[in-house]
């Protein structure tokens, strides 16, 4: 079988700055991989790369098998690509409801179309539901990830990729969004998971890559990451 998403030699600069250097990994459909490391690893740059946010200088980009680097956002979405950046990005003068029925714009649903992806996300998230009238920008930290993430699942993506999604939030609700991650990956969907909390991440994932300057200085699977003495002492409190 061959990967959903292949990344070759990506290189990503701001300028003169190279944030991404010479990245190469893959991902196998219906799994969760973690990329984990350093503030300014450039973590973030290779999601927004990989949604079409940012181009790159060079380097190959391959979702199932089509060469995507040069493919504008919207063509990556209609495709099955779906970014929920570290800042969320909800709006917030808008209602839970109004958010999260704008996240399936892309794929023009029909009304009971609609409908059943609403009632998915009020089973998956009950608290969306109680609050689907409530003003986005009202909503506590750990609801307002619930609708990022629920917000990206109304377009039905295939990869869904997480920038930093337990930024800020309490430990518990943390395990929440984690544990609903662990889920979406039985129901067939396959995530690329930036995470400062390594230790959460490589535990709901299948694999993990270590970046560090720009480089994935490590990859393997994720026991096999969380086994190593390099990993766990950098990453992991060396426990
Ligand atoms: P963090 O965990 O702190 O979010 P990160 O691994 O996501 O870090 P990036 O945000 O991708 O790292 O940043 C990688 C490098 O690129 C850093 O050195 C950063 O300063 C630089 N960088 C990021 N955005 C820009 C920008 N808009 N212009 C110039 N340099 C940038």
């Amino acid at each position: 079988m061959s990967a959903m998403l292949e990344v070759r030699d990506l290189h990503v600069a701001y300028g003169q700055v190279e944030a991404v250097r010479g990245v190469s990994f893959t991902l196998d459909e219906g799994h969760i991989s973690s990329i984990i490391g350093p503030n300014g690893a450039g973590k973030t740059t290779l999601l927004a790369s990989l949604m079409g946010l940012l181009p790159p200088a060079r380097g190959e980009v391959l979702f199932d098998g089509v060469d995507v680097a040069k493919a504008d956002v919207e063509t990556r979405l209609d495709l099955g690509l779906c970014l929920v950046p570290e800042q969320r990005e909800l709006f917030g003068d808008m209602s839970v409801l109004d958010n999260l029925v704008l996240g399936s714009y892309i794929r023009k649903p029909s009304s009971s179309q609609l409908r059943q992806l609403l009632d998915e996300t009020y089973a998956r998230f009950p608290r969306l539901a109680e609050r689907r009238n409530q003003r986005a920008d009202t909503l506590s930290g750990g609801e307002r990830q619930m609708l990022a993430l629920s917000r990206a699942l109304m377009s039905r993506p295939r990869l869904l990729m997480l920038d930093e999604p337990s930024l800020g939030l309490a430990p518990l609700i943390v395990q929440s969004i984690l544990a609903e991650i662990g889920h979406l990956r039985s129901a067939g969907l396959s995530v690329l998971l930036v995470e400062q909390n390594a230790r959460a991440a490589l535990r709901v994932s299948s694999e993990g890559h270590v970046i560090e300057g720009g480089s994935i200085t490590h990859s393997g699977p994720s026991d096999q990451l969380m086994n190593d003495d390099q990993v766990r002492r950098a990453y992991l409190g060396g426990e």
